[in-house]
């Protein structure tokens, strides 16, 4: 049997971390993780049941409720979550290779983007340190008011593959950071990380209860989400499952916080350059070979220079390098999972029948008989209707669309339920800028792709609700409470 410690080196593999320490778990339940580059089983670790979700929430319950965390000042607070700054950014080569063989991401970019796990919990700890928890006003009568800013209280962090770390690291910084307590459920797929950022927070000696972890599948994450003393769920993953959750939390009204799927588009204006576009697009259609929820995944081309620009693009995307994420030279690696590559290949299926014009890929790369690999594919004279123009493939697929004017461009960039990301590119960079005023999504990049952890970061519509990072990213666990002084 191959377990987690020989991926990485963690302190307790075999337990999970309740209460400030590694406790056995309830039961014998296991979850297989399985590579995405030999299609065998990479690691083997304990699934949370019902029984140690309880023991999480009733140890976040009491360490919010009685712990010193939520009354502790903003300077202590950001003292410990500097501590874990510090401890994150000595394991980054770490966290980049269990990125790397768990959900075959190049090592050359999961190298490139772990430091941010650092960023996000000493850029917390400098946001509280200025933060007005309370606020000072008057009333009309002279009185005076104190609007204080108060920890939402016990949280579940829910956290999809893709990204395992860095978007577990959005919730569990902002949500420290505020005073909450948290209990941390990451995706099956992808268990390395977190274990890592246990390890790190209870080095950097954090109250007990503060940080539970409870690896689980979907079936402990919705007894998580369900349960009645969580009161709010800050979720990741796809826009169904978030609705699900949304409704469950409904109920008692839990708070959420919800970053969702996306169809993002980017808009190359009439005036735009297409070679200085070309390095942004290159990264940003297909990330992590599309497995990113702010792909640029919808590239609207005047029609007029459509050839010209696939001139351009379609050669630059048949050169990518595809194969072995561990190479440092590899630009691609596969897909996460079988299913994952079910579903991609779906999709270019439905673009075809759907009268789409394939221009390049669409097929498994040869000679790579071995792992989830597909070929980066470009679909032309995609129109809006069209499923794979509609719909979040999560793959290396992007469509090229067509406009005939700016009017027609910002009705086809917003024809899609989602609102997460875009980019604008125009030779006048204020005229991007009027045209990013018209696209409604919850980010956007005017000549270029720019997601920076410090900023808020999240959906209009159907991509979500609420942001992450940022000073947004804080007030998502915060509670308002006005005061009013009488006499
Ligand atoms: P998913 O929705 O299937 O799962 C996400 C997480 O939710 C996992 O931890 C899973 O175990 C858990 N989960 C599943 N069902 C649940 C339930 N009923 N109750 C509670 N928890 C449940 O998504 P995924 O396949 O892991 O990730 C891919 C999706 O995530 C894509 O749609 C992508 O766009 C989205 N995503 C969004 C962002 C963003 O910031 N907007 C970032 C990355 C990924």
């Amino acid at each position: 049997m191959v377990t987690m410690q020989q991926s990485a080196i963690l302190k307790a593999p075999e337990r999970f971390f309740i209460n400030g320490e590694w406790v056995k778990p309830a039961s014998d339940k296991r979850i297989d993780v399985i590579s995405p580059v030999t299609e065998e089983k990479l690691i083997s670790y304990p699934e949370a049941t019902h029984i140690d979700i309880d023991r999480a929430v009733s140890a976040a319950r009491m360490a919010f409720d009685e712990g010193p965390w939520p009354r502790m000042s903003a300077r202590e607070r950001a003292a410990c979550l500097r501590r874990v700054a510090t401890l994150i950014s000595e394991r980054l080569e770490e966290i980049a290779w269990a990125w790397t063989t768990q959900v075959g991401a190049p090592i050359s970019l999961t190298r490139k983007l772990v430091p941010q796990n650092a960023t996000l919990f000493s850029h917390y700890a400098d946001l509280i340190e200025g933060y007005p928890f309370t606020d000072i006003r008057h009333r009309d009568d002279g009185g005076e008011v104190r609007v204080l800013r108060e920890p939402v209280g016990v949280c579940a962090a829910i956290a999809p593959w893709n990204a395992p770390m860095v978007l577990l690291s959005y919730k569990i910084a902002a949500g420290l950071a505020a005073g909450c307590t948290m209990v941390a459920k990451p995706s099956p797929e992808t268990p390395l990380e977190a274990y890592i950022l246990a390890e790190c927070i209870e080095a950097a000696g954090l109250p007990r209860g503060v940080f539970n972890l409870v690896p689980a599948g979907r079936d402990g994450g919705d007894y998580l989400v369900r349960h009645r003393d969580v009161e709010k769920v800050a979720f990741t993953g796809s826009t169904p499952v978030g609705k699900h959750i949304m409704r469950v939390c409904a109920d008692r009204l839990a708070r959420v916080s919800l970053e969702l799927g996306g169809k993002s588009a980017a808009v190359l204006l009439p005036d735009a350059d297409f070679a200085k576009a070309l390095p942004s697009l290159m990264v940003y259609s297909m990330p992590i070979t599309g497995q990113v929820c702010f792909s640029l995944t919808r590239l609207l081309v005047p029609e007029a220079r459509k050839r010209e620009f696939l001139d351009m693009f379609a050669p630059a995307v048949q050169a990518l390098k595809v194969g072995n994420p561990a190479d440092t030279a590899t630009q691609m690696g596969p897909l996460a999972m079988a299913r994952q590559r079910d579903r991609v290949e779906g999709y270019i299926a439905a673009g075809r029948a759907g009268g789409a014009r394939l221009v390049c890929g669409g097929n498994r790369p040869r000679g790579l008989d071995k792992g989830y690999y597909i070929e980066p594919t470009i679909f032309s004279d995609v129109t809006p209707d069209m499923t794979i123009a509609q719909e979040e493939i999560f793959g290396p697929v992007v469509s090229v669309i067509g406009y005939s004017d700016e009017d027609d461009a910002a009705r086809k960039a917003n024809a899609t339920p989602y609102g997460l990301n875009g980019a604008v590119y125009s030779a006048d960079p204020e005229r991007a800028f009027a045209f990013a005023r018209r696209m409604r999504t919850g980010g956007l990049t005017v000549n270029g792709l720019i997601v920076d952890p410090k900023h808020p970061f999240g959906g209009y519509r159907q991509s979500g609700m609420g942001r992450e990072g940022g000073r947004e990213g804080l007030e998502n666990y915060l509670e308002v409470k006005t005061v009013h002084m009488a006499g």
